[in-house]
């Protein structure tokens, strides 16, 4: 029994023709004979994959394959069933699309053209106070990478003059290298294997297409960040070459500890110390924010030491997902230190009135 060509691949019925040949790409590097040396099921594999990307790498033959089938497969003349593997090494072989050399050249130390390459990305870091993490904030830095030369736009000639044909390599961009009966090719050492060379360089950039820049932007740090929170800024990392786009900058938050507020996720802890008389009868209490605000706490009759009391949204505003945490007050009780004189004769007094067993039902 055959199995299903979307199945061989891992890939959904309804699947792009570049999520296809991705799916392709991977497996087949991963089951390449080449790769798996004398394992015959990585060789069946291999040929099951190349049998299915063939007819799902082909908008015709995928067409026919999702209306029929199978059936409708084998009426194209698609038959692996008796395919020599020596054909892969020939290089005769039609890889639906591929060149041989753009599947595997890199695994048989083969070379291929070099395409544009995406610049690398870069990393800094950034310490944000907890009163800014809290708000939001922009901040401005200055930060070196290497940019596209203004002078030549990446191409490495002087304005007026343009690349020539390698003269090591005749333009191929390949050398060939004879190893016994074997002809290997590589890439070339003049040209780096694009066939051309700068032959007038830029003023500016000495012919490498890029300069090294200090660059003053300034980042905007989204309200909520928290230490290792990466905050991207596109398009500022190195500068791609081949014509490549350049690469991200990712800025890498710290946020030190806060004096007195502590965080937890999206919600902040606070110690609110509460006299006696507050905590008993309740009061309104003004309590501080992050942001140098303050807002206001009800405390209600009967507080305990150790309780938690919840002001709703006023937290950290949640990066992924929706609305703020909470800021939580934690109360402590404060007691006079040593009362003497009235002030303890009125707490005596209070406490033979009050007739109350702190540890009732405890113990
Ligand atoms: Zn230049
Ligand atoms: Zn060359």
């Amino acid at each position: 029994m055959k199995r299903d060509y979307y199945e061989v691949l891992g890939t959904a019925r309804g699947a792009s023709e570049d999520e296809i040949k991705k799916a392709y790409r991977r497996l087949a590097r991963k089951h390449h004979p080449d790769v798996n040396p004398d394992d015959k099921e990585a060789e069946s594999r291999f040929k099951e994959l190349s049998e299915a990307y063939a007819v799902l790498g082909d908008k015709e033959k995928r067409a026919e394959y999702d209306q029929f089938g199978h059936a409708g497969a084998r009426g194209t003349g698609f038959d692996f069933s008796d395919f020599d593997m020596g054909g892969f090494r020939d290089g005769g072989f039609d890889f639906g699309g591929f060149a041989y050399e753009d599947l595997f050249g890199d695994l048989l130390g083969r070379s291929r053209r070099p395409g544009p390459v995406r610049g690398e990305n870069l990393n800094y870091s950034l310490k944000v106070s907890f009163e800014d993490a809290y708000k939001g904030v922009e901040v401005p830095m200055t930060f070196s990478h290497s940019a596209v030369c203004d002078r030549c736009h990446g191409d490495g000639s002087e304005p007026g003059s343009s690349r020539v044909s390698c003269p090591r390599c005749g333009g191929t961009g390949q050398e060939k290298i004879a190893q016994g009966p074997i002809q290997f090719a590589h890439a070339c050492s003049r040209c780096q294997g694009t066939g051309k060379i700068v032959s007038n360089p830029c003023s500016s950039c000495g012919g490498l297409g890029s300069r090294d820049k200090q660059e003053r932007i300034t980042v905007k740090i989204p309200a909520g960040v928290d230490t290792g929170s990466k905050v991207r800024v596109p398009g500022k990392g190195n500068a791609g070459s081949n014509g490549g786009p350049p690469g991200d900058l990712f800025i890498s938050v710290e946020v030190p500890p806060h004096r007195y507020f502590r965080r937890e996720g999206s919600d902040i802890y606070l110690d609110l110390p509460l006299s006696y008389r507050e905590a008993s009868l309740g009061d309104k209490i003004s309590v501080p924010l992050p942001d140098g605000k303050t807002t206001l706490l009800t405390v209600p009759p009967g507080t305990q030491g150790g309780q938690k009391l919840r002001l709703k949204g006023k937290g950290f505003p949640r990066l992924k997902g929706k609305g703020r945490g909470s800021l939580f007050a934690v109360i402590k009780i404060k007691v006079p230190k040593g009362p003497k004189g009235k002030v303890a004769d009125l707490i005596e007094e209070l406490e033979r009135t009050m007739d109350m067993d702190p540890r009732e039902g405890l113990w």
